[in-house]
């Protein structure tokens, strides 16, 4: 039996941070609650990418059979110029990002990777006890008066005490707010349209067949706007990702439908293929104001300890807040696996020790390609492009950090070297 068998741990928030620590803390033999505001279980029909520093530790989780099945894998990364859609620069993904990294870069439909993180929570066999997920149970009030044992209480009143509370409950977390964290939310003036555009009509059109011909992971680069977009389920879906200035409105409700007209309005002046490929959106178009964390290393209070974008929300810029909240759990069950209950305060310093910069870097270098991807065409524009022709990193940000990820102390994750199967 594991030390930790007997200790319980409530993560508020299931979003995909929320149910990857839960599943680490599982298989560290903690009894693991997760409290979910929403009445289902579910993501945002969108896709997501993760780079090798999350594959890793996905992998490192026993998932890789499940990903295997969900995931797209991209080849390269093609960087392309607004006006004429010129490529700018390449960057091979594929076997070279295992060979360097070990893990792969991959693509999937969010709601898969969810479920995929969801099943292995709950399922009854596999290691450590098996994770009570409750739905509609949205924390609304913290009770601390036995400091070691916070109590997360639900707008329900039903109480939920453990020996440490982690808010992965998002960039508006509420167990942020109720423990007392600083507000560190910053606006970014930015919105994000986000579609999925059905692979078919992408495959049916000369002028946008060419995104089926070799998986990529593309971005574009304009003056104040950019555009991200990949193939996931294996070509059914066209994510796409473009970020504009806000308006107003979205800025007010932060979230909100959008259609195809939209995104061609807004990306209008470019070249041909973009209009041509965003007006074969369909009506699940919808637009996201973009906040962010300003960098802030102090996660933890006690025995409630934030984790995920509820701590280091960062702009999109690098894809990578969620892959960032899933080195936080392997970090998080690392530590509080190996102290048992004698140490669980110094385990949770170290917690964010180990994280605490790490995440920061990231928040900062998203935030530096704000300006680096957004450049008006002229004298600056032409030096980034040459820096990205000659690859060694967005703005000041290498991969090779950003993909190493966290050192993971755990051998087996650590040494991870992924073969693809023949
Ligand atoms: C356009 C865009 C593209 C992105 N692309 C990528 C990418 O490719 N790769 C990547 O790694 N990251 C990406 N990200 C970032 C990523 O989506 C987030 O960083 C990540 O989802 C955060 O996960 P989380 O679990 O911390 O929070 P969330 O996903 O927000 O989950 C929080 C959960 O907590 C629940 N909740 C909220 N309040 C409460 C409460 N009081 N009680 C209980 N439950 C509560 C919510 O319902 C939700 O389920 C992208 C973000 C955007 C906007």
């Amino acid at each position: 039996m594991a030390p930790s068998q007997s200790l319980e741990i409530t993560v508020a928030g299931g979003g995909l941070g929320g149910l990857t620590a839960a599943l680490a803390l599982r298989q560290q033999g903690f009894r693991v609650t997760v409290l979910e505001a929403a009445p289902q279980l579910g993501e945002v029909g969108a896709g997501i990418q993760t780079a090798p520093n999350a594959s890793r530790v996905l992998i490192g989780l026993g998932l890789r059979p499940e990903m295997e099945r969900i995931h797209t894998a991209p080849q390269d990364q093609v960087r392309r110029r607004w006006a004429d859609g010129s490529v700018i620069a390449q960057l091979a993904l594929g076997q070279r990002v295992v060979d360097a990294y070990g893990a792969p870069y991959w693509h999937y439909h969010r709601a898969d990777l969810h479920r995929v993180l969801l099943d292995a929570c709950v399922a009854p066999e596999g290691a450590g006890p098996a994770v009570a997920v409750h739905t509609d149970a949205k924390v609304v009030e913290l009770d601390r008066t036995d400091p070691d044992r916070p109590v997360a209480i639900t707008a329900r009143g039903e109480r939920f005490a453990g020996d440490v509370l982690v808010g992965a409950d998002g960039i508006r977390s509420s167990v942020r707010d109720l423990a007392g964290f600083d507000d560190t939310l910053v606006f970014s003036g930015e919105m994000a349209y986000r579609a999925l555009i059905p692979g078919d009509l992408i495959a049916g059109d000369p002028a946008t067949r060419f995104l089926l011909d070799r998986y990529h992971s593309t971005i574009w680069y304009g003056p104040d706007k950019h555009l991200v977009h990949y193939m996931i389920r294996n070509g059914e879906y066209l994510n796409v990702v473009g970020i504009v200035p806000c308006t107003e409105q979205v800025e007010r409700d932060w979230s909100g439908p959008a259609t195809a007209q939209d995104m061609v309005d807004d990306f209008a002046d470019w070249d041909d293929r973009v209009p041509a490929m965003l007006s074969k959106a369909k009506d699940d178009v919808s637009a996201w104001a973009l906040y962010r964390r300003r960098r802030d290393p102090l996660w933890v209070d006690g025995r409630v300890a934030l984790l995920g974008d509820a701590c280091h929300a960062m702009l999109p810029y690098q894809a990578q807040g969620a892959s960032q909240a899933m080195e936080d759990a392997a970090v998080l069950a690392e530590e509080l696996g190996a102290a048992g209950r004698s140490d669980m305060d110094g385990a949770l310093s170290r917690y964010v020790h180990r994280r605490a910069k790490h995440a920061g870097m990231v928040q900062d270098a998203s935030l530096q390609n704000m300006s680096f991807y957004h450049l008006p065409d002229g004298p600056e524009q032409r030096a980034r492009d040459e820096k990205l022709r000659t690859f060694d990193g967005e703005s000041d940000v290498s991969y090779d950090w950003l993909w190493r990820g966290s050192p993971l102390h755990d051998p087996d994750n650590e040494a991870i070297t992924y073969q693809f199967a023949r």
